[in-house]
């Protein structure tokens, strides 16, 4: 199996955009690939078991740039084959991103990941080295923040504040094409991930609030996260079910479940077939 075409699965989101979904241990994990004309911009990264940046060129001739939500392990993967990243400042340092920016809590995820995709039956591409595979520093970190707008040949992507999941979370919005690029904000299967050291509930709430106030307003009408298939049209309503459920976890209108997990101790509340994790405290 090679690192591009065989490794990626790919898909149209709409006119010259298209999702490369690589799956590792059971988890997809998307970046898009926004084109118009000569000019290229890459959202999120993924895991970094692929060549994105090779897979990107195939597709549309070569990336050199790239935008990141926010900076979990899952979505700067391979961030370092790119010359330029646009990220908020809270999520760097010293003018690089590393798996450890935001916290220590996700060193030795990648190497859990691939072992765990191994004993489960999955296979690498043949150049990867699964005793090896880590993610390295993306450099070129050029820092941009909510409500700065990205200018991609005749395309104006506006950046919106998603902080909660993460502190410096943004979204990328593609008003021409009704689309709204959410990083984490709804997690795999709309469940909410509010319980690594750096979420924030109550602004996890805030950001909810912004993006169904866009939603109202006509500004997008299909959300492309992370680790879901696209959700559109009446299926965006689930952004108010899940901004009502975490306003009831804040109001103390829930009882959690206590569990122990790869990060330690945290609450899980299960809420009408959606998951939520948080800190104990909250
Ligand atoms: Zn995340």
């Amino acid at each position: 199996m090679n690192r591009t075409t065989d490794w990626y699965e790919t898909a149209s989101t709409t006119a010259d955009d298209y999702r490369l979904t690589e799956t590792l241990n059971g988890v997809p994990s998307n970046a898009y690939l926004l084109t118009d004309g000569e000019a290229r911009l890459v959202v999120d990264s993924a895991f970094g078991v692929g060549d994105l940046r090779e897979t990107c060129g195939e597709l549309a001739g070569d990336s050199a740039r790239l935008l990141l939500t926010h900076t979990h392990w899952d979505h700067i993967g391979a961030g370092h084959q790119f010359d330029r990243a646009h990220v908020h400042p809270t999520e760097s340092a010293a003018g690089e991103v590393r798996i450890d920016s935001l916290s220590e809590e996700f060193v030795g995820r990648p190497k859990r990941f691939v072992e765990e995709h191994l004993a489960a039956g999955g296979s690498l591409p043949d150049e990867v080295d699964s005793e090896t595979f880590d993610v390295p520093p993306v450099t070129g970190v050029e820092p941009v923040e909510a409500g700065d707008v990205i200018e991609l040949g005749d395309r104006r992507l506006e950046l919106v504040d998603l902080a909660g999941h993460s502190p410096g979370q943004l979204g990328v919005l593609d008003r021409d094409r009704d689309r709204l690029y959410g990083g984490d904000l709804v997690h795999g299967d709309r469940n909410l991930y509010v319980h690594f050291r750096d979420c924030d509930i109550r602004r996890y709430i805030e950001s909810f609030e912004r993006v169904i106030e866009l939603r109202e307003a006509n500004a997008f009408s299909t959300l492309l996260t992370g680790h879901n298939p696209p959700i559109a049209d009446e299926d965006l309503s689930v952004l108010d079910t899940l901004r009502d459920h975490l306003e009831s976890i804040v109001d103390g209108d829930r009882t959690p479940e206590t569990i122990e997990t790869a990060w330690g101790e945290k609450h899980r509340y299960r809420i009408g077939g959606t998951e939520i994790l948080t800190k104990p405290s909250v």
